[in-house]
């Protein structure tokens, strides 16, 4: 089943207005008119607004690193699906590693922003993954199992189409110890198996599995090379714009 490449740029908590503008110019006059993959940029909130201005003319997707699974009201230092919608994002990463472990988000919280952030129109790029200590326990893929069947309980097949899913390693994000080829593709074949098993095989083969940490412009050919791996969700390289282009054009 043909899956479009994906490659995906997640800022964090990086660059200010002037620098996420210049970023993204360099951005959409170096890969802005790509139609064979998907390009997507996540910036700070307190950027979207400038970053859309300076994608606009370009085929480069703006994305948000979060939401509230509501529309508005007392939630104070929240953002919501629509505030992100109005400021021209299309997508929104859900449950990176940072939240669950920094700001201690849940499996159940995480579900409910995935289900919102679809009933609202956008697109979720829902983060999953293991702890090195949970890989030596050999927890690995029930960890990841868990991890989806909770985010995705109150998903309808129809809605599940709609989703991508980002398989990154906790002890691989920042730390420049990429998973090799291998460990990720068989993790993402795993991912695959238990979409089958909660859906179906159309299901399972049409979603569009991101790989994540530490991804660089000279490994990024060999994870794609792999079945399984339709792209990557890049944090540090994608602050460059000569390694992020790089990483695009794989
Ligand atoms: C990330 O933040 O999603 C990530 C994968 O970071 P890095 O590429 O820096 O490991």
């Amino acid at each position: 089943m043909a899956r479009k490449p994906m490659l995906a740029g997640n800022w964090k908590m990086n660059l200010t207005n002037p620098e996420a503008v210049k970023l993204a110019g360099e951005l959409a006059a170096a890969v802005g008119q790509l139609a064979d993959r998907d390009v997507l940029v996540a910036p700070p909130f307190t950027a979207l607004s400038d970053v859309r201005r300076a994608l606009d003319g370009s085929r480069i997707l703006l994305g948000a690193q979060n939401l509230f699974p509501a529309d508005s009201g007392a939630f104070t230092g929240e953002i919501s699906p629509i505030m992100l919608l109005s400021a021209g994002c299309t997508h929104v990463i859900i449950g990176h590693s940072e939240r669950r472990q920094l700001l201690q988000e849940t499996d159940d919280l995480i579900g409910r922003k995935v289900t919102t952030a679809l009933r609202k129109g956008m697109t979720p790029i829902l983060c999953v993954g293991e702890t090195l200590e949970q890989r030596e326990r050999g927890e690995a893929e029930p960890m990841v199992s868990a991890q989806l069947r909770t985010a995705l309980k109150d998903l309808t097949p129809g809605e599940v189409f709609r989703i991508i899913l980002a398989y990154e390693p906790v002890w691989a994000i920042g730390t420049g110890r990429t998973a090799t080829p291998a460990q990720a593709q068989s993790m993402h074949a795993f991912i695959r198996s238990v979409l089958t098993e909660l859906y179906d095989l159309q299901v399972a083969g049409s979603l569009r599995l991101l790989y994540g940490g530490s991804v660089k412009p000279d490994n990024i050919s060999a994870l794609m090379a792999e079945s399984d791996i339709d792209g990557a969700l890049v944090g540090g390289a994608s602050l460059k714009a000569d390694d992020f282009v790089r990483i695009v054009k794989f």
